[in-house]
This record gives C-alpha cells, structure tokens and sequence, in this order.
C-alpha cells in the first residue's frame, strides 16, 4: 500500500529566520499526524537551519531544484552531491522552472537520474497547460513529459510524481477530485507501459495545484490520488497543518478499508 506524501513547496518565500518560525509553528501538529509523510521544501538557504529543527522528528525535508552534474563551474547552482547530505527529496521539472528557466524534458531527465543516482527522491512535476487542457492534448501532454523525462532513469519507486495542471498552479482554480482522479489513472498505465505494473502500483503520485484546507478532501478520498504538493497553502501554518491532518485522517481510513477487503477476499 502506498503511504500518503503531502510536500509544501515554499518557492522563493521565506527568510532564514521567517522558515525557521513556521517550522516552529508546525512542527508538534505535523509529528502528531501519522499515517501521512510529511515532506518541507524551503529555499535552499534555509534548508539546513530546518533541518536542525525537525532532526528527529518524522517531518521529512526537500529542495526546490538542483543541477545534474555533481560539481563543476555552473555559478550559482547547486549539485545532487550538497543536497545528499542536507534533504531526502527534491523537486524537480516544476512548471515555474520549465516556464523562466527554460527547463525542457530532456534536462528534468538529466537531473531525476542525477538525483537517484545521490540517493535523493525526486518530486517530477508534469502537467498540461490551459490551452492544450481545452485542446484535449492532456495525455499527449503528460505521455511526453513522462517518456522523456523518464526515459534515461531506473524503475524506481522512489519517484514521486507531481501531476500539477499548469491552469490551476497560484491561480485558485483547482481541477476537480474526479478529473485529477482520472488523469493520474492514465499516469499510473503510462508507467505500467514504460516500465511495469508493479512498479506503477508502487510509485506515488500527487496532485498540486491551489490545493487549500477547503479542497484537500475532495482531491484525497480518491484512492487514485497519493497526496498533494502544495503552493501558497502551505506558507500558512493552520492551513498546511489542516492539509496534512485531513489527509491522514482520510487515507487511514481508505487503508483500513482496503485491508478489511483484502482479508474478506482470502
Ligand atoms: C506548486 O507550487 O507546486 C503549487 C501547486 O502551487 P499552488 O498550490 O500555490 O497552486
């Protein structure tokens, strides 16, 4: 059974001292909340002083972005080798990093293999924009992003996909539970295809996009649907913490359920 994963991606928001707060402001409610990993994306300047703060505790940590090479004259960037040590998950091909920093398929490829590679998990952002959602190009879309990106890495469960319209990233307008059901339905047969149906089975995939503490319940009791990555909901600590403390409630249900089924069928 796959564990639910709720990430907060913080962007570029946040000083060293504004993260080190809203750490301190979550962190007893997030350790409470079992049955749900709970993944912390700061800018990569706070990433060590959080850290310090959740060392021991269940709340797991990840980067926002990294280079593909280990090291090298690429000023201003960080490598798969300093975050190693530092976080156990980092995001990789958000939107926001395909749309002002030009990241195509090929250079996600090259840094999702990078980040396993470094033992690091990566958080693969795929997702279709507004234009080619009203086209009905989506799977076309996501089918792409998917081959390409994943074309050079090892099956691995340790991925977790992202599945983040670009429509509903920052703008307040979400898709809805039944759609994104649907839609990560396809991405979990894209991976049986590429791969295998076991290692579809296992992977987690997540929505993202304006997920708040009103819509997190609609989006989590689809069994299809492993967890959110969440924007702008979760710098605000009530919000985040409701987000997290409604998905564990809801998958620890849906868990029990499925194993009262599994029990009933032998
Ligand atoms: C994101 O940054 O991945 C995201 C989904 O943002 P928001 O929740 O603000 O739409």
């Amino acid at each position: 059974m796959r564990i639910a994963l709720i990430a907060g991606n913080w962007k570029m928001n946040t000083t060293a001292a504004e993260a080190t707060k809203l750490v301190r402001e979550m962190l007893d409610r997030l350790e409470e909340a079992t049955g749900v990993e709970k993944v912390l994306c700061p800018p990569f300047v706070s990433l060590a002083a959080v850290r310090e703060l959740v060392k021991g505790s269940s709340v797991k940590l990840g980067a926002q972005n990294m280079h593909f090479e280990a090291k090298g004259a690429y000023t201003g960037e960080i490598s798969p080798l300093m975050l190693a040590g530092l976080c156990e998950f980092v995001i990789l091909g958000h939107s926001e990093r395909r749309q002002y920093f030009g990241e195509t398929d090929h250079i996600i490829g090259k840094k999702i293999v990078a980040a396993l590679r470094n033992r690091l998990k990566p958080i693969f952002c795929i997702g279709e924009k507004l234009e080619e959602n009203e086209a009905g190009r989506t799977k076309e879309i996501i089918a792409r992003q998917m081959s390409q990106g994943l074309s050079k890495a090892k099956p691995s469960p340790d991925i977790v996909i992202a599945y983040e319209p670009i429509w509903a990233i920052g703008t307040g307008r979400a898709a809805d539970g039944e759609q994104a059901a649907a839609t990560i339905g396809f991405i979990r047969y894209t991976l049986s295809r590429l791969w295998n149906e076991n290692v579809a089975q296992e992977l987690r995939i997540l929505y993202g996009g304006s997920v708040t503490s009103s819509n997190i319940a609609e989006f989590i009791s689809q069994p299809e649907i492993d967890g959110a990555l969440v924007g702008g909901a979760s710098l605000n600590a009530q919000e985040f913490l409701s987000i997290v403390e409604q998905t564990a409630a809801i998958k620890t249900k849906q868990s029990a359920i499925r194993r009262q089924q599994i029990a009933d069928s032998k």
